[in-house]
């Protein structure tokens, strides 16, 4: 059971004395429903969404979990139906941009268990953030804690093994209370949302075109590129919105300081494998670190892959054979262009993506050995 039905008692009262009309003439329980409604509470979980059609969009689960910072530790934390978060409107957050996220999923797996994938690794990504933004950090316990009750809270929600899908799960730390001036905000809360999700491009191994952004940059040298903060990925939205509306889903970037070097597309890590199996990828202290790119150079060295971590120039992408986008939301998406000016490099294969693909989405929903201690059971659902 959720340990909060936030919606009904909050948005009753607080909606009964401004607005009474609507209620006229109905019973209580006809009275909360409209009151819920009017106030966009769920008072109801959501029905199950239906999994064939589920894209990278929001679909609303039961409830959402919430830990506010008292000043020297975190709370216990608690689920509730209500995913407002209603702060001062001179929150940090909202005019400095002093906020972090995270994206991780938990699947259904073949043996009916469903589980987390990888969580330790976004739980260090989100403290390295911490300590660059200033703000407290959420330790590795309570950063699995969070997950593991909303993940449970919202078990219904997690798409059938078979289909492809996962429970996406957001956590997010934000600083908030009335603050004027720049500085570390005075109030801390840390949430996680989790939604069901399908693909996040056409979905599985479709190869998708990308574009490389040449009047933006994504992130300055020695600014924050390296950590998963809010502010990093408004800019992006511009250069993401036109390069879909010329028909590339994606963007890649390269460094900032000289143009040369190729950096990372807009929500995942560049993978490239060279024409004798060499699968290279780039370093750049600009660069996020993909958590899931630490796991597919683990396979790849298993499957007998050379693996390079370095500097990589754009020229040298004429020689790849292969390229693909790599994170949480993409897994691994084969990238079957990518456009610079007038200048398209094609790669029409994508044999070596594919096995690595396979191999991770395999240890994901249990179908492979868990060698390397990544997934976390979180409880059981009967397979559909
Ligand atoms: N790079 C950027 C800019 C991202 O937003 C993400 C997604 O979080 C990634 C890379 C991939 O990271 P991960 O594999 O941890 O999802």
């Amino acid at each position: 059971m959720h340990e909060t039905w936030g919606g009904l008692s909050g948005a009753f009262t607080g909606f009964a004395m401004v607005a009474a009309w609507p209620f006229r003439g109905l019973g209580p329980k006809a009275r909360a429903q409209v009151s819920c409604m009017r106030a966009r509470r769920l008072c109801a979980a959501p029905p199950l969404p239906e999994w064939s059609a589920l894209g990278f969009s929001y679909y609303p689960t039961k409830t959402m979990i919430r830990y506010n910072w008292t000043g020297s530790a975190w709370d216990a934390g608690e689920l509730t139906t209500d995913f407002h978060v209603n702060i001062h409107g001179l929150s940090n957050v909202l005019h400095y941009g002093q906020g972090l996220f995270e994206g991780l999923k938990a699947f259904h797996c073949k043996d009916g268990k469903v589980r987390i994938f990888n969580s330790s690794a976004n739980a260090a990504r989100m403290q390295s953030g911490s300590r660059r933004l200033a703000m407290p950090e959420v330790p590795t316990a309570l950063f699995n804690e969070a997950v593991d009750r909303v993940v449970r809270d919202n078990i219904d929600y997690v798409p059938p093994y078979g289909i492809g899908g996962a429970l996406y799960i957001r956590p997010f730390l934000f600083g908030h209370g009335c603050k004027l001036g720049l500085g570390a905000a005075p109030e801390y809360s840390f949430c996680t949302i989790t939604a069901p999700v399908g693909a996040y491009y056409k979905g599985n191994l479709e190869a998708v075109d990308a574009l490389v952004v040449e009047d933006y940059d994504r992130a300055a040298p020695r600014g924050v590129g390296g950590i998963k903060a809010a502010g990093n990925y408004a800019p992006d939205t511009l250069p993401s919105q036109d390069a879909k509306s010329m028909g590339y889903p994606v963007c890649l970037y390269l460094d900032a300081k000289e143009q040369a070097y190729v950096e990372e597309f807009s929500t995942s890590n560049f993978i490239g494998i060279t024409a004798d199996g060499t699968l290279v990828t780039p370093t750049s202290p600009s660069i996020l670190p993909s958590c899931t790119k630490q796991v597919v150079l683990n396979v790849a060295r298993e499957l007998q892959m050379k693996v390079e971590e370095r500097p990589v120039p754009y020229s040298e992408l004429s020689s790849f054979k292969e390229v693909a986008a790599c994170g949480t939301a993409v897994v691994l998406t084969p990238v079957s262009s990518i456009t610079r000016g007038g200048e398209v490099l094609k790669y029409p294969s994508f044999d070596g993506i594919a096995r690595l693909y396979n191999a991770i989405t395999a240890i994901q929903c249990g179908e492979a050995e868990d060698k390397y201690g990544l997934t976390r059971v979180v409880g059981e659902k009967a397979h559909a």
